[in-house]
């Protein structure tokens, strides 16, 4: 099978979830088979090894978890943005569209040097709305923003175009 097939058959998928009409993708299925997990992370960082990666940045929460383990096989630092009010240095913070509302995120002012290659991680991309606004944080701090990746795509909700008209290459595994 391929790599695709592999790491579409480790997701669940849940109808219902977190309201009527909503199919939520369930990766936790995929972090705990040993091998579907290992073959994605080998599969996220395989285009950026070699390239002088400073920082993965990780999306909470999933994000932490797939970005810490590509930062590690990278010999990259990790980058976490947060949901607002739960970093506890100074932070520079922007408000985004979800998929199922709005929220704010935040990203400490000195996590990133300017200038520093960054790759942006998180477990799915939908509309974009996150990936974009983590992509205007880590500008806003200096960074330079390489690509973005995730594990899966929803190419229907537009995520990847929104990512792409700032200039950010992206990166998935599945659709
Ligand atoms: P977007 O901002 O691209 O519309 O939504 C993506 C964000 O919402 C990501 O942080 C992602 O973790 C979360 N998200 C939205 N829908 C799903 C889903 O079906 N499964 C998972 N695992 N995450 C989702």
């Amino acid at each position: 099978a391929s790599t695709k097939d592999i790491l579409a058959a480790a997701i669940r998928s849940i109808p219902d979830y977190p309201k009527p009409g909503i199919i939520f993708r369930d990766i936790t299925t995929l972090l705990g088979d040993a091998a579907a997990f290992r073959l994605a992370v080998d599969e996220l960082v395989k285009p950026y090894e070699g390239m002088g990666v400073d920082k993965i940045a990780g999306m909470e929460a999933r994000g932490f978890i797939l970005g810490g383990a590509m930062a590690h096989q990278l010999s990259a630092g990790f980058v976490p943005i947060r949901k607002k009010g739960k970093l506890p240095y100074r932070t520079v913070s922007m408000a985004y569209a979800l998929e199922y509302g709005t929220d704010e995120m935040e990203i400490h002012v000195d996590a990133v040097k300017p200038g520093e290659k960054v790759i942006l991680c998180d477990d799915l991309i939908a509309t974009g709305g996150t990936a974009v606004g983590a992509v205007k944080l880590l500008r806003q701090i200096g960074a330079e923003v390489v690509s973005a990746c995730f594990v899966i795509d929803l190419p229907d909700l537009g995520g990847r175009k929104n990512l792409e008209a700032l200039g950010v290459e992206v990166r998935t595994l599945a659709e």
